[in-house]
């Protein structure tokens, strides 16, 4: 259990979570930490178990503690196809069927990988009421310690209220190779925080909405502390990764902290979001989460800068003001790491804009300017400024044999 006072109605903050560990060869530490657990069933995929899940299942298997694995075939989508195999896999038949037996389910699952299979075991793992895990590989998102998971449903993408991992083992040797596109996924996914503080803080000044400043400022250094280490990652620097790989696992702790989603996602990822799902309707593979998220945060900002020149309401000129310093930030570090855009057609662009204000129930810029009768005239504006100043390339020019 991580606890925090604090000064909000709240009080407290608190979440299960009882071991974060992100070091060298974390790892090998892996039988310690789940030691008080007898019968582990482990998930990979082909390619996680490559990286990391062989020498996990090793040293579980040497203590005694492994139930068994299974490694799914890549593309592990986090769909009813990937939770159904998991489930069906979860538990092992003995070799004689044995009638009085409780249960043939394991006591802990252990994703090995990021963001789909930890989304696909959180799902089992509530399902069935049996703790879980997870050793990532990949500072990808800021999912690890949340609370939800987004889950492909058909042709649609529905985010379903889950359980919270009981461990998040972070091994940095291992993150520091991740693929690319991941690493710099997890980077889009961060940079968006300054824009969904600042959404939370106009909700809060406008509608009374609850706010917690101490868990907003815990996010904010989180992302100071990423875009400071984010253009190191080209280098694949392990302490550019280890400032990553917190950040990402803070914003998630903050999410957990507050019972929603609100201090690390706003209008970013409400467009970025809305991308995914188009693709989703359209029975495409979604692009990774953060590289949308990445786009959808230039598109915030240009939109907040746009505001800040027009708007005649002083308090919420200078909230924009307080974060127009970080804007610059973000700004310099796009022309350094040059995240990829996914889309660059003017229609689906301003589509994603338009429903993006919709996609969940939560007040930002969007319903701002919808109120003013503007967000039509601000979505068409905002493309052009966009596509000049912060698209580089697009993520298929730049990674064209990448596969989800
Ligand atoms: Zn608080
Ligand atoms: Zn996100």
């Amino acid at each position: 259990m991580i606890q925090m006072d604090c000064t909000c109605v709240q009080r407290r903050h608190c979440i299960p979570t009882e071991v974060i560990e992100v070091s060298d060869h974390a790892i090998e530490k892996v039988g310690d930490i789940l030691r008080n657990y007898s019968r582990i069933f482990m998930v990979a995929d082909e390619n996680t178990y490559e990286v990391a899940g062989r020498r996990v299942e090793e040293i579980l298997r040497e203590r005694g503690i492994l139930s068994h694995s299974l490694v799914l075939p890549p593309p592990a989508l986090p769909n009813a196809e990937s939770i159904g195999k998991v489930l069906m896999e979860a538990g092992r038949d003995r070799p004689v069927y044995d009638i009085g037996a409780w249960s043939l389910n394991p006591d802990y699952i252990l994703a090995v990988g990021s963001g789909s299979l930890n989304d696909t075991c959180r799902m089992v793992s509530y399902r069935l009421g049996i703790p879980y895990g997870v050793v990532g590989t990949a500072p990808s998102m800021d999912g690890y310690a949340s609370v939800v998971a987004p889950l492909l449903n058909g042709r649609r993408k529905i985010v379903y209220n889950c359980t919270i991992a009981r461990h998040i083992i972070i091994d940095l040797s291992v993150n520091a190779r991740a693929p690319y596109p991941l690493l710099l996924s997890g980077v889009g996914d961060m940079i968006g925080k300054y824009v969904a503080i600042l959404d939370w803080e106009i909700s809060r000044d406008r509608n009374g909405e609850y706010y917690c400043g101490q868990i907003a400022d815990m996010v904010l250094r989180a992302t100071d502390q990423c875009v400071a280490a984010a253009a190191s990652l080209q280098e694949r620097d392990v302490s550019a990764v280890r400032a990553a790989s917190e950040g990402l696992i803070l914003s998630g702790e903050c999410i957990a902290f507050c019972g929603s989603s609100r201090p690390a996602s706003g209008t970013e990822h409400m467009i970025g979001q809305t991308w995914e799902v188009m693709d989703v309707e359209e029975g495409k593979v979604p692009n990774l989460h953060g590289i949308e998220v990445g786009e959808g945060t230039f598109t915030a900002i240009e939109i907040f800068r746009r505001l800040y020149r027009e708007t005649e309401d002083a308090p919420l000129k200078a909230l924009i003001e307080k974060y127009l310093p970080a804007f610059d930030r973000i700004e310099r570090l796009q022309q350094t790491l040059q995240i990829p855009f996914t889309v660059t057609d003017r229609k689906r662009y301003t589509e994603g804009i338009l429903r993006g204000r919709t996609f969940r129930d939560r007040y930002t810029v969007l319903q701002y300017l919808y109120d003013l009768g503007k967000l039509e005239e601000y979505a068409d504006a905002v493309y052009e400024p966009v596509m000049q100043k912060y698209c580089f390339t697009t993520f298929r020019d730049r990674f064209p044999d990448w596969q989800a």
